[in-house]
């Protein structure tokens, strides 16, 4: 016969992100669950290019966390340290928990409020539409995903992207950087290859010169280099010894971090060999979600019997390039043109992320 579930077992989620959303969402019927986030929404990461040149696409890609939370309690503070038992946040609280969950897999300071974030997103765009030129620095995920939004709908910008190493894209395969840096310069972008720039030296007047010691004009500009993983407020904590070289948390096949029975990482924080991709913490969020329910059923965290395993499979990513193109890579092959536009680049999955959240598209 099967148990009724514990619900007095406090499950605690740290970080709204990609992957701490999603498991909260499922597990707030099964459990005391308290999210802890700094900001009151969610804030999908691939959709915030579009919303710096189309602001009211961002009114549905800011998720509030009571959106998809009718059943548990949300506090809006970061966490700072943890112990086997309790989270402290920085705004005092200590919160119990028989189960933790760590999800900050990247700290972006960004606003508490959803109107702040809408505000934000409002002054990138006059930014960028009273500019005649434009500096991007970086060329990853977010730098070139920015310049296609740019491109697309302010074809007269002039735009000019500095990247640090030797290709676009350096995370996808060679095939996919020479797609993008081809659509690019199609569109009469200028491209900087191995040079940086420093921005604090440079700011205000609007003059970059670059470590190569090329000087950019430029009215405005957006840093896009990557960001810091979620873990350093970890490295002080009962943690520390878990964290790998990169920041990473180490886990087991069942997303357990490694020797700690009641708490789980899940997303970008995992030191899982993959590539770090959202759709992918979201698999995550379900594994740990199953693995969290059982445990509490059995009411013993260190019975693993039953437990699901998280298997790592081929990464399939896409990168959009304006609304009407793409570059992806799958297992064996790159691609580019109607695929893998129609798969990302018209809503950016914003219909399938709300969708998945449990809210009307
Ligand atoms: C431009 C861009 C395009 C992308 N495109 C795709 C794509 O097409 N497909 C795809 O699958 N993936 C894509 N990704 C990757 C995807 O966004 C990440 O893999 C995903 O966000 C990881 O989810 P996460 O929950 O681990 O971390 P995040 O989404 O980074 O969430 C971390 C959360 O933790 C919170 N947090 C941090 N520190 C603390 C703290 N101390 N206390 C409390 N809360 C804290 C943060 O506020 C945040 O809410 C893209 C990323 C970018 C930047």
């Amino acid at each position: 016969m099967e148990q009724v579930a514990n619900k007095t077992k406090n499950v605690v989620v740290i970080g709204g992100g990609v992957a701490g959303s999603l498991l909260a969402k499922s597990i707030q019927f099964h459990s005391n669950l308290v999210l802890i986030d700094p900001k009151e929404y969610y804030d999908i990461p691939w959709t915030d290019n579009r919303s710096r040149v189309e602001p009211t696409f961002a009114e549905k890609a800011l998720i509030k966390h009571s959106e998809y939370l009718s059943n548990g309690t949300i506090i809006n503070s970061r966490a700072i340290d943890i112990t086997a038992t309790e989270v402290f946040t920085d705004e005092g609280l200590v919160v119990p928990y028989d189960f933790l969950v760590l999800a900050t897999g990247h700290d972006v300071p960004l606003p508490r409020t959803k109107t702040d974030r809408l505000q934000q997103f409002k002054q990138d765009y006059e930014k960028i539409k009273c500019a005649k030129s434009i500096l991007i620095i970086g060329g990853g995920r977010t730098g070139v995903e920015l310049a296609g939004e740019i491109v697309t709908d302010f074809p007269d910008k002039k735009v000019t992207l500095v990247h640090k190493g030797p290709r676009l894209l350096e995370f996808l395969g060679v095939k996919a950087s020479t797609k993008a840096m081809k659509w690019l310069k199609s569109k009469k972008f200028e491209v900087l290859l191995e040079q940086t720039v420093d921005i604090d030296l440079d700011d205000s007047v609007g003059e970059f010169k670059t470590s190569a010691g090329k000087t950019i004009s430029a009215d405005c500009h957006f840093v896009a280099t990557g960001k810091a993983v979620g873990s350093g407020w970890l490295r002080k904590t009962i943690l520390k010894d878990m964290l790998d070289e990169h920041g990473r948390l180490k886990v087991d096949d069942k997303l357990r971090v490694i020797g700690h029975d009641k708490i789980f990482a899940i997303g970008d924080i995992t030191n899982v060999k993959e590539m770090k991709l959202g759709y992918i913490a979201q698999e995550h969020a379900t594994v740990v979600a199953k693995n969290i329910n059982l445990l509490m059923k059995k009411g013993s965290e260190k019975e693993s019997k039953g437990l699901s395993s998280y298997k790592p499979g081929s990464a399939i990513t896409v990168v959009s390039l304006g609304r009407k193109n793409a570059v992806g890579q799958l297992p064996f092959m790159t691609v580019s043109g109607c695929l893998p536009t129609m798969f990302k680049s018209k809503d950016l999955f914003l219909g399938w992320t709300r969708k998945v959240m449990g809210l009307h598209p």
